[in-house]
């Protein structure tokens, strides 16, 4: 099967093992679902810790498999990834997510961030920001209001992600780093990129109360961000001992499952918009 050339399409080849199969299968599938747009986005409320509002979401995907229902991210994201098929999928993310928050302002609720995960290959992918531009253009959503998660390694080659990230900047969007902690450190490089806030990974989150010295680095991000003049938000936030703790060091925003699990379009506003009369 190795050798079979590129247009080949190889219906049985006993040499592959189990896996080999289960990888082309959900290859294929995947391929069909980005045709079909099997795409469903969840929302997590992020809210300001002194209002106590919520002042954004994180658009989350999940396939909407015709048989096997919604699957998580985990199951698909990697070999998106590998495949390449992560840039349709993601473009199709960015414009829907965009499109989601333009109609939540337009029926009256007060205006939010919509935060959009992206990944290496989008990132690196040429001229992004004409690619967002046009994305803000065809669904009318300002700026302000979309916010672009990216990671710390994608960071790595400082001079091009600086380049990147002026451009994306440049039309006023907002840009924050995912998983914070967790990757490489460009500390020295944090003042010098376009961003707007550090999101402080699950994991340090998930022990600040039983582990001081995660309580210690926790409250030396937030000083250092402050520092930097970059705002902070704590994500996978579980508990109100985290919060409080959280609350306590200045964190300014909080995500997590103590607030609300990301939620379907409809479900996030009737909990948390109701309220607005339009
Ligand atoms: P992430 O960007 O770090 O997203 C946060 C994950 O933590 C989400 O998992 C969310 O549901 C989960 N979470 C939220 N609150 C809590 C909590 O209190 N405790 C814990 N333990 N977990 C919490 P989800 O939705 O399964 O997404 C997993 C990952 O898949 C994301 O991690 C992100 O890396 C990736 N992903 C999701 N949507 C997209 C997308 O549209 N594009 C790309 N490239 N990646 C995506
Ligand atoms: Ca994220
Ligand atoms: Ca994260
Ligand atoms: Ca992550």
């Amino acid at each position: 099967a190795k050798e079979a050339g590129r247009n080949t399409y190889v219906l049985y080849a006993p040499s592959m093992d189990q896996s080999s199969h289960e990888r082309l299968a959900l290859e294929n599938a995947l391929r069909k679902a980005v045709e079909r747009e099997e795409w469903v986005l969840h929302y997590q409320p992020q809210i300001d810790m002194n209002t106590g509002q919520i002042v954004g979401v994180e658009a989350l995907i999940r396939w909407k498999h015709p048989v096997y229902k919604l699957i998580p991210p985990s199951e698909f994201i990697p070999l998106a990834e590998e495949t390449g098929l992560i840039v349709p999928i993601g473009e199709w993310v960015l414009k829907e997510a965009c499109l989601q928050n333009k109609r939540w302002q337009d029926s009256g609720f007060p205006k939010i961030r919509i935060a959009v995960n992206l990944s290496t290959a989008q990132f690196m992918k040429k001229n992004l920001y004409k690619t967002v531009e046009k994305v803000l253009e065809e669904t009318g959503l300002e700026p302000q209001y979309l916010e672009l998660e990216i990671t710390e390694t994608m960071t790595m080659d400082v001079e091009k992600a600086s380049a990147i990230l002026d451009e994306l900047s440049g039309l006023g969007i907002q840009i924050s780093i995912d998983d914070f902690g967790t990757g490489y450190s460009s500390l020295n490089y944090l003042k010098q990129f376009s961003i707007h806030r550090l999101k402080i990974d699950k994991s340090f989150i998930r022990d600040i109360i039983s582990d001081e010295s995660n309580a210690r680095i926790v409250g030396a991000i937030i000083a250092m961000a402050h520092h930097l003049g970059l705002h902070v938000i704590a994500e996978g936030v579980e508990t109100r001992e985290q919060m409080s703790f959280l609350k306590e060091q200045k964190c300014d925003e909080i995500q997590g499952y103590y607030y609300s699990p990301p939620l379907p379009a409809e479900e996030l506003k009737t909990k948390y918009f109701k309220s607005v009369t339009v």
